[in-house]
């Protein structure tokens, strides 16, 4: 009796195992969760696009049976979140650095857009994008430029997750020469895309300097009609402040939200010019931001109080803004970085943003300036799986006392080894599966080559 139990028992536990399509584990996982959990010599299982469950990895393999990625000397993390960009712009990278704002977009980015951004352009700086993203850990990112449906195609066959708006602006554009085609276009793009997993598609009025009222009053009523997020550039500049304090006796926040923008998702990226009562408005509207510690400090747009924000319970996520002139690459290890060091620089006060904080900032809070933190941002069972592992055995990356630190302050984007989005791997042991980076490295030099030449004849 005793005999027949004891082998029954062991019956279950063999054949009761729940499959999986895939166990990773490592010596440590970042889970990211409500408990912040960090496990030593934890497992995620898989199946399909989700999580199955995260725990010790003697639990898990116990549990689950399916293909194992064992990496006993790196970190696994939910993947990375960009919250905001301009992914085409990759192949005008480093074009015109060191410049102001408005001299480096009105005599340099806009008649180089002008003159070479076609679809094929986009199609080609999106497969740039990417694959530098997902080599560096980024899983999704945010972004707005033009051509938005080229953009999808390029992000789906990469396989990386977007939040995709066209840019809806107040002078002609590569695509659409008026607010009005742009938005029109907007809305087959939005109904294209609503129920899509990878991409969600979503409208994006430039900035209260380039886009008239009617044109964002129209877009919030778009976003509203199909339940879709809109983004927009806010408060960037002090420049842009004072004109709106002059023209509109109000600052940017006040006058958007005078026109109505924030009644809806919204993600406003940069919000570096705000008082407290601008704070106020974001925070009572639900407003996410994009924070973009490179792209502030490179034009020197200033730095936005984060430390306040966040203690505002705003969700603030990070951006690396677009690579031509003002970032210069899509690298959210180094965006991690200089957002702790910035707060401490502008606080005094070296406890300001910790690094358990900006990596918050990276995953999580990202996923919730998104609207998306039901789906993405950290290791739960339910979620999707986008993780990501990071090697732990370079010089920089020991000996190691706290992860956090070690991720934020230390770990770079060249560390990351392994990819994986929606359940499947997009890079493996540092090689990208789904983009063939050799023909990408070589039209991106093809269109280095033509953006030159175009700027020369001028
Ligand atoms: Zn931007």
């Amino acid at each position: 009796m005793r005999r027949i139990f004891a082998l029954s028992f062991v019956s279950l536990a063999l054949f009761g195992a729940e499959p999986a399509d895939w166990i990773v584990s490592a010596h440590w996982v970042l889970t990211m969760d409500r408990d912040r959990r960090v496990l030593e010599d934890g497992a995620v299982a898989i199946r399909g696009a989700r999580i199955l469950a995260v725990g010790s990895r003697s639990q898990i393999e116990a549990s689950y049976r399916g293909r194992k990625l064992h990496r006993a000397n790196s970190l696994l993390a939910p993947g990375l979140v960009n919250t905001h960009t301009h992914v085409p712009m990759s192949l005008m990278r480093g074009l015109a650095d060191d410049r102001r704002l408005r001299e480096w977009l009105e005599d340099y980015i806009f008649p180089a857009e002008a003159r070479n951004v076609d679809a094929e352009f986009v199609r080609w700086g999106t497969r740039l994008a990417c694959l530098e993203m997902m080599l560096g850990g980024t899983t999704t990112f945010a972004e707005m430029y033009y051509f938005e449906d080229v953009i999808a195609e390029a992000t789906r066959e990469a396989g990386l997750r977007g939040v995709l708006g066209e840019t809806i602006i107040g002078f002609p554009a590569p695509d659409f020469k008026t607010p009005e085609a742009a938005l029109a276009f907007n809305e087959e793009f939005i109904r294209r895309y609503r129920n899509d997993p990878w991409i969600v598609p979503a409208v994006a009025p430039h900035s209260h300097e380039t886009t008239p009222e009617a044109a964002y009053r129209a877009a919030r009523s778009l976003a509203n009609r199909y339940g879709v997020p809109l983004m927009t550039h806010l408060a960037e500049t002090r420049q842009g402040r004072e004109e709106a304090l002059k023209r509109y006796g109000m600052s940017p926040v006040r006058l958007l939200d005078a026109w109505g923008v924030f009644q809806g998702r919204t993600l406003a990226a940069h919000v570096v010019w705000v008082d407290e009562e601008d704070l106020a408005i974001l925070q009572r509207r639900g407003v996410g931001i994009a924070h973009c510690p490179s792209s502030n400090a490179k034009l020197a747009s200033g730095v936005a109080p984060v430390t306040r924000m966040l203690a505002l319970g705003l969700a603030v996520g990070l951006g690396t803004d677009g690579p031509a002139g003002s970032n210069n690459d899509f690298n959210l290890f180094e965006e991690m970085d200089l957002a702790a060091k910035l707060q401490k620089v502008t606080t005094g006060d070296p406890q300001a943003l910790s690094a358990r904080q900006a990596l918050e900032m990276a995953t999580i809070l990202g996923a919730r300036a998104l609207g998306l933190e039901d789906r993405i941002g950290s290791l739960e069972p339910g979620k999707y799986a986008d993780l990501i592992a990071v090697r732990l055995d370079r010089a920089h990356a020991v000996p190691l006392y706290d992860l956090y630190s070690q991720m934020v302050y230390a770990l770079k984007a060249s560390d990351v080894t392994d990819v994986m989005v929606h359940g499947r791997w997009l890079v493996r042991d540092g090689r990208p599966l789904t983009l063939d980076a050799r023909r990408i490295l070589s039209k991106a030099e093809e269109y280095g080559r033509r953006v030159r030449a175009s700027l020369a004849q001028r």
